[in-house]
């Protein structure tokens, strides 16, 4: 009995979202009085064994080419072999796009209860409780897995990175891979030099921008700060900005250490993808805009007044032209 932790990749890259389950599920295995395994489907290019910082003694790898494109039918069917084959009791998941497209899959196949946007550590003192927010961020919700197998999948930014000393064995695991359903003929990179839902800083803006020629602002705030952009769901049915930069409740959920919110109202749908983010900066003219009630620092004031300010603050501060 262990806890299996999935690690999650990109381009051979270990996702932010991983340390952070991988603290956590070292930490519940502690609790438990196991140890926390992994398992990373594909080829990665970094040293695997190096994440045993993170509390992981072992790492079992299908280094098979066929998982390098992501496929929650195929991968579901790989993890829960090496579930099945190592004995987990507890398997931990990100709460993002791939962990949301095979914690519940596997939670079927392997008839497991599964607690999806887990907040904090499980209460095993009498059972195996966890916690995870519901109705868009307003409450929490305890709930109780009493299947033998557990699934959580763990919210973004809700457990801190814990680095120790220790390194992970890594262990080939020769698993069944199936021939995918789909298959992948093209892929195209969203554009942005920092992918969203990896970014440390997000500038994102709203309808309040009043048009797509007045992105050049947003664009140049972000290069500065090395940021992603992000926009409101309005603005990308508008076509003023793509959909894959739409975030909340019905878009990407992301949780940054800073987001920067330009003309946004602060509707309980988006924050309901934003409210995770370590600090929330909101610039917005209207005092009353709801969303300066999730502000950490908010400025009240006219966005093509102070964004343009704001850029060249922070160049000079950064020694850049
Ligand atoms: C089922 C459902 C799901 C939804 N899902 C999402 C979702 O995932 N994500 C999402 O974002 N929305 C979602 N919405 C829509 C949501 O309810 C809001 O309508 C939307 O978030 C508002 O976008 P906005 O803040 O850009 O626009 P607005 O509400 O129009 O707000 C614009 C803001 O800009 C400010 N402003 C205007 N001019 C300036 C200026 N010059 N300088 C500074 N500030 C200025 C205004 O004061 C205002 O606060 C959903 C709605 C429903 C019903």
């Amino acid at each position: 009995m262990s806890v299996l932790i999935f690690i999650d990749t990109a381009e051979g890259h270990v996702k932010k979202a991983s340390l952070e389950a991988m603290s956590y599920g070292a930490k519940v295995a502690e609790q438990l009085g196991t140890t926390a395994e992994g398992v990373v489907l594909g080829s990665v290019t970094e040293d695997l064994s190096a994440l045993g910082k993170y509390g992981v003694k072992k790492i079992h790898q299908v280094n098979n080419e066929a998982l390098n494109h992501f496929d929650p039918q195929v991968d579901t069917k790989v993890i829960a072999q090496v579930a099945e084959k190592t004995g987990a009791k507890v398997i931990v998941f990100s709460n993002n796009v791939d962990g949301k497209a095979i914690a519940p899959r596997l939670s079927a196949r392997l008839k497991a209860g599964l607690v999806s946007g887990a907040v904090s550590l499980p209460d095993t003192a009498n059972g195996f409780t966890v916690k995870k927010n519901v109705f868009s961020g307003k409450a929490f919700a305890n709930i109780t897995i009493n299947t033998e197998v557990k699934i959580i999948s763990l919210s973004m930014n809700a457990y801190k990175v814990v680095t120790g000393e220790g390194v992970a064995e890594i262990i080939p695991f020769n698993a069944t891979v199936d021939a995918g359903k789909i298959k992948i003929t093209n892929t195209t990179k969203a554009s942005g030099e920092v992918p969203l839902t990896e970014a440390e800083i997000v500038v994102s803006a709203g309808r309040g921008m009043k048009g797509p020629e007045n992105w050049g602002m947003i664009e140049e705030l972000a290069k500065v700060l090395h940021a992603a952009t992000a926009c409101s769901r309005p603005v990308a049915d508008a076509h003023w900005r793509p959909h894959n930069e739409h975030v909340g409740q019905t878009g990407i959920a992301i949780a940054p250490n800073l987001y920067i919110a330009i003309g946004i109202s602060g509707a309980i749908q988006h924050l309901a993808g934003v409210n995770r983010s370590k600090v929330i900066v909101v610039i917005n003219k209207d005092p009353e805009a709801p969303f300066f009630k999730a502000a950490d620092y908010g400025i009240v004031g006219d966005a093509f007044e102070i964004v343009p300010k704001f850029t060249a603050a922070i160049k000079k501060m950064k020694g850049v032209a």
